[in-house]
């Protein structure tokens, strides 16, 4: 991938090595679990204090690989592959017991313990995570620049769903005091950018020739006149016999299956791929494939051979202007299309660290003496004090870098009255007892957690494959050459991140995003490994696979060579002008969401994810896994209906 040699590139720079804080090396105990070790063994590797508890612990501000850490997943491999003892066996019992145990501090595990709360106020809850910081997907990056705090979204971005939050999920962000669309009209400054616009980088390797082309007509959604097409497209390397048939396409409206109905038409864009639709219906070049691939990545971590025609109409891919589709959702739509092709109202807001301002606002709620503050606007800089998290006294507490490898009942799980939870943190298994167990973690996970489900629950748990995806966040010195070349998104195709822009522009109590280009930003990248050709879920084992082989290093020298030759003419040195990299590697990332390319149209009640969360005698299933859709509002509502089961059980 590279092209320019790694001095030039800045990679002998030692500005983004920052593996320890404050001498603290943070969530690296549970690699160690590579086989059933006795007893004694176990308890030699357990240090004198938890991480969380020391002084200057502060995973936010950690920078490199993040997401998924090193530390985090190797112990979850373990207990994949048997190498932890049945049971929890040999683990110490800490004779703790909560009148709940989640497992998983991500959004779902956070409201589960909220919602609980709010039923029985008198509750103790303990929440187990395997990260070395709460949130889950919903992590925050921070950024320290020339004394200024700039901050990103590691993983979930926005408050945005394709369907309206539920009662439950917007009843709980009233609680909380998000008022989405207000924050926005007061926080946004989208005058910061009006100048800046749109480009398309063509690279060498998939286009003949690295060149940069601004005024991208209509963004990637559609939209453009003839004669913007027509001068963006003369600029691009593209042959022009391919730049004949994309212009075709963006600007013209054909019917390509005349001879059916709306619904006929609709059921058989359902029925083929977006890229098949492209080839054999709407015949453009195959050349012209390479400058579409990309356009679902971000939505459903594939390209386009694997995603339907119809969910591209909704998400408004060109090809489809001329068929006079009857608008609206159809049944063979995935979940996200299908909600996007009704009308709703607005509800979306975007804090500058993403949803992690979600995750800190529970967290604050149930443990207040965790961060100052008391609304949706102070928390953005609020600092967290976490050893606050896991007070003996609190009622609430959330114990970090603990991945829990064993959940049983005991006794007959019909009539059993209390779950033992086992964990491993920092070389140590413990085993806590819960009277009733919400897993809010990853649903794939769960039979290994738990062997004693039924088989039929065990399979459908197994079925989703979640999405690989990367968000990186790179600080720079300044955003001068973004705006040289009068740019603020960059779709790049062919690259290593197959997107990089500058994040909105969020003013929010004290924090003040960058507003001139002479001052320190970060930009935001996008990378979905996959493998085009494959089934979804085979493409997403596959970039699985590829994200959790890849070193830090590999990313940095192809995040410098990508900013080296898309900003080089706006005067961009990366051995300059980068001063940090984290890399938001989540391998196991959105919740899969069913593709009608692949998988049945199950009955209702039937779908894996139905069959998955049914309760299991005291224990209950959350996340967004539990209703197969990659939504903060599900992780809600499904966290709302753990609690409701366990209740009324
Ligand atoms: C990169 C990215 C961007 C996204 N952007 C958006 C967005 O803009 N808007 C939106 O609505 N949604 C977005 N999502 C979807 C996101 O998944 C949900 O919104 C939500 O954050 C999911 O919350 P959750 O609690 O269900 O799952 P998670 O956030 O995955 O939390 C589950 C937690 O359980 C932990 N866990 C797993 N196994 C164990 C174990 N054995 N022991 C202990 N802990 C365990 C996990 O490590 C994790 O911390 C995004 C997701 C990703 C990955």
């Amino acid at each position: 991938m590279t092209n320019s040699d790694d001095r030039k590139l800045g990679m002998n720079r030692n500005n983004t090595r920052r593996d320890f804080l404050n001498g603290v090396a943070v969530g690296t105990g549970g690699a160690m679990a590579s086989s059933v070790l006795p007893d004694s063994a176990w308890q030699s590797l357990a240090p004198a204090g938890a991480a969380q508890d020391q002084p200057g612990y502060y995973p936010p501000a950690l920078t490199r690989m993040r997401g998924s850490h090193a530390g985090s997943f190797e112990a979850a491999h373990g207990v994949r592959d048997g190498k932890f003892p049945a049971r929890g066996a040999s683990a110490n019992d800490t004779k703790e017991t909560y009148d709940l145990v989640v497992v998983g501090g991500g959004i779902s595990g956070l409201a589960a313990a909220y919602f609980w709360r709010a039923k029985d106020p008198n509750a103790r809850i303990l929440i187990l995570d395997n990260h070395d910081d709460f949130g889950g997907h919903a992590k925050r990056n921070e950024f320290h620049s020339n004394g200024r705090m700039l901050l990103a979204n590691g993983g979930t971005w926005a408050i945005e769903s394709p369907f309206p939050y539920s009662k439950v999920a917007r009843g709980l962000m009233d609680e909380l005091g998000i008022d989405p669309e207000g924050l926005a009209k007061k926080s946004y400054r989208r005058e910061v950018y009006k100048n800046l616009g749109n480009a398309v980088f063509f690279d060498k390797q998939t286009f003949g020739a690295d060149r940069l082309v601004t005024h991208a007509p209509g963004g990637w959604t559609g939209g453009g006149s003839v004669d913007e097409w027509r001068a963006f497209l003369e600029k691009s390397p593209i042959t022009s016999e391919i730049q004949k048939d994309i212009l075709r396409l963006e600007t013209e409206s054909v019917d390509y299956l005349p001879k059916l109905n709306s619904d006929q038409k609709k059921d058989q864009l359902s029925r083929m791929s977006y890229k098949s639709y492209l080839l054999n219906v709407a015949k453009i070049h195959p050349g012209a494939i390479p400058y579409y691939q990309t356009r679902t990545h971000g939505l459903f971590g594939v390209g386009i051979d694997a995603v339907p025609a119809l969910d591209c109409w909704v998400l408004m891919q060109p090809g489809f202007k001329g068929l006079g589709l009857a608008a609206g959702p159809h049944p063979r739509m995935g979940y996200t299309p299908m909600g996007f092709a009704s009308p709703k109202e607005p509800y979306e807001f975007h804090f500058p660290d993403g949803n992690a301002t979600i995750a800190r606002m529970l967290v604050r709620k149930m443990i207040p003496a965790a961060a100052p503050g008391h609304d949706a606007e102070d928390i953005v800089t609020a600092k967290f004090g976490y050893s606050q998290l896991d007070k003996i006294d609190s009622p609430v507490r959330i114990r970090l870098g603990s991945i829990v490898v064993a959940v049983h009942h005991q006794g007959e799980p019909a009539n059993s009255k209390q779950v033992d939870v086992t964990y491993l943190r920092d070389g140590q298994l413990s085993t806590v007892h819960g009277k009733n167990v919400i897993m809010a973690c990853w649903n794939m996970m769960i039979p290994y957690l738990c062997p004693e489900l039924p088989d039929k629950q065990k399979e459908a748990l197994h079925y989703g494959v979640k999405v690989p995806l990367v968000y990186t966040a790179v600080a720079i010195r300044n955003w001068v050459p973004f705006q040289k070349l009068g740019i603020q998104n960059v779709a790049a195709p062919g690259m290593y991140h197959y997107q990089m822009q500058l994040d909105l522009c969020v003013d929010i109590g004290g924090y003040e995003s960058p507003k001139h280009p002479d001052e320190p930003i970060v930009v935001r990248l996008e990378r979905t490994p996959c493998l085009p050709g494959l089934s979804e879920r085979d493409q997403h084992r596959a970039g699985r696979g590829d994200l959790l082989s890849t070193s830090f290093e590999t990313f940095e020298r192809n995040i410098r060579d990508q900013f080296a030759r898309v900003l080089g003419d706006g005067g961009f040195d990366p051995a300059r002008d980068i001063t940090a990299i984290t890399v938001n590697r989540w391998p196991h990332g959105y919740a899969y969401e069913y593709n009608y390319l692949f998988d049945p149209e199950w009955p209702a009640g039937e779908s894996p994810c139905e069959i998955g969360r049914k309760r299991f005698g005291r224990i209950a299933i959350a996340n967004s896994d539990a209703g197969a859709a990659a939504y903060t509002d599900q992780a809600m509502d499904q966290a709302w209906r753990a609690v409701e089961e366990l209740h009324s059980a």
